[in-house]
Parts: structure tokens; sequence; C-alpha cells
């Protein structure tokens, strides 16, 4: 079986990122990703569906393989401005459900950064979810 994997000793940092795949906002997101954790689009892995991270309603196995092969950057993503993973909710309640996912893949996925990252406007912003009391893997 063939992989990707670098040889030991290589510990590049690694990330994971869950967003929708609206065309407004999916490539904005990835570069706000990118620039908040330093990571380059082949150290990270990609999860897109309509509706962003607040539409997958457990751990997926990306993510889970994405944390196993030691991703220390998960990004948790969303966007307003209308989504077709959320027909008619508005900003603020999309906002509510981003946050409330994050809450949950916190516990998780224990030890790592989480962002949330929201897109609405046209542009997107990150912000790193501080969690007191929890101890960082080491990369
Ligand atoms: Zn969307």
């Amino acid at each position: 079986m063939t992989s990707g994997i670098e040889p030991m000793g290589e510990r590049r940092q690694l990330g994971y990122l869950q967003l929708c795949a609206d065309r407004r906002f999916h490539r904005k997101t990835m570069e706000a990703f990118e620039q908040a954790t330093g990571l380059l689009p082949e150290e990270y892995w990609l999860e897109a569906r309509a509706g962003g991270a607040p539409v997958y309603a457990d751990r997926t196995r990306a993510a889970r393989i994405a944390y196993r092969e030691g991703a220390l950057h998960m990004g948790w993503a969303a966007h307003g401005d209308g989504c077709r993973g959320f027909h008619g909710a508005s900003n603020p309640e999309l906002r509510q459900k981003l946050a409330r996912t994050i809450r949950a893949r916190v516990q998780d996925f224990p030890g790592v950064h989480h962002y949330e990252l929201f897109g609405e406007g046209g542009r997107v912003t990150v912000t790193d979810v501080h969690l007191s009391g929890v101890k960082m893997r080491s990369p």
C-alpha cells in the first residue's frame, strides 16, 4: 500500500479542514485556513459538503484519519449569505450552528488547535478556539 506519509523524523505540521462546497467561499476558506495555520495546501486534508461543518452529525472518517495521522490544526467552516445546506437560515443562526458543532468536535479531537472559520460579506473570518486546561499534543 502506498501513501503520502513523510519519512519518520520529518515532523511537518499537518491539518484538516471541513467546509461548505459553496463556490463563493470554498477557496477563501482554504486561504484563510492556510494563513492562520501556516500550512501549505498539501499539508492538510479537506472535506467539503453543502452546509460545511454543521451538516456532519458526527466525527467523519476523514477527520479521524487526519487526527490519527497527526493533524495538529483542525478547521471547521461554515458561511452565511445563503447556504444551500441550510435553506433559509440567517447568518446568526449559521454562526450558532457552527459554534455548537465546534464544541462537539473539540471533545472528539482533544489536544489539537481548533479553528472556527465563517464566511460572510465576501470574506472569511478565522477564530483560533482556545480552551483553557486542554493540553496540546506535541507535533
Ligand atoms: Zn454553504
